[in-house]
């Protein structure tokens, strides 16, 4: 068993190297195959499990191999919008409850894309908003954020959802947007379902086909089974 069983491409699979991760764990050896399948998934997975990796290093290959090239382009040539070149369109985006959490996961997906074009980016609360929408405006491929800032940001015109349907407009392209909702039980439980049903339910967020979802979860209780339903579409169940 090893990474290598799934082709996730040179660099980032230079990047697992650099990060001493010889084997996969259990979720790991398990969700990465199936994303790559591009699959939905609901996975319950308790933290310590690896299961950042397991869907950041699938997601981040798709993203590096898909023509990415592109995406940080599209940032630039976005400025007949409204917002101008101020509006960044992720391709994929993680919700985390906690900003102690986005962190870790913006620091993996860092270590993953090292030597990548790549770019991750990461939005949290009770921090100076002014210096993430700089750094935003950096370009962003994956976002990482807690559901509060990321309404704040989308309000405020500062993200877009819609990259697919711009992707398609601007260079004739379908790609897939990314959607992971990260300890999905504990965003519940700390009363962010209306945040998260905002993000996920608004108009410009890529709809199910057009989109694949991932959600991981310690615990697998009616409510989170409820969002799996209305989230995810003909997934798969894994329980590590
Ligand atoms: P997580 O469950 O994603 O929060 O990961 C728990 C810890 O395990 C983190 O410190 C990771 O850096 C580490 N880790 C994740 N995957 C592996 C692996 N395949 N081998 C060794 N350590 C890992």
């Amino acid at each position: 068993e090893s990474f290598h069983d799934v082709d996730m491409g040179e660099i980032i699979m230079g990047n697992v190297a650099l990060t001493r991760y010889t084997r996969p764990t259990p979720v790991q050896k398990h969700a990465i195959p199936i994303i790559k399948t591009k699959r939905d998934l609901m996975a319950c997975a308790q933290t310590g499990s690896g299961k950042t990796a397991a869907f950041l290093l699938p997601v981040l290959s798709q993203i590096y191999t898909e023509g990415p090239g592109e995406a940080l382009q599209a940032v630039k040539n976005s400025e007949n919008g409204k917002y101008g070149r101020r509006k960044q369109y992720p391709i994929s985006l993680v919700l985390a409850p906690t900003r102690e959490l986005a962190l870790q996961i913006y620091d993996e997906a860092r270590k993953f894309a090292y030597r990548s074009h790549v770019r991750p980016c990461v939005v949290y609360g009770g921090a100076d908003i002014g210096q993430q929408i700089r750094d935003l405006e950096r370009g962003c491929h994956l976002l990482v954020a807690t559901p509060g800032r990321l309404v704040d940001m989308m309000e405020r015109g500062k993200i877009g959802l819609d990259y697919c349907k711009y992707n398609a407009l601007a260079f004739n392209t379908v790609t897939v947007f990314y959607l992971v909702l990260d300890e999905a039980d504990r965003m519940l439980d700390m009363g962010f379902e209306p945040q998260i049903r905002r993000i996920v339910e608004q108009d410009t967020m890529p709809p199910k086909g057009l989109r694949q979802t991932m959600m991981f979860s310690a615990t697998f209780p009616k409510e989170i089974q409820i969002l799996a339903r209305d989230f995810l579409e003909e997934y798969i169940f894994l329980a590590v």
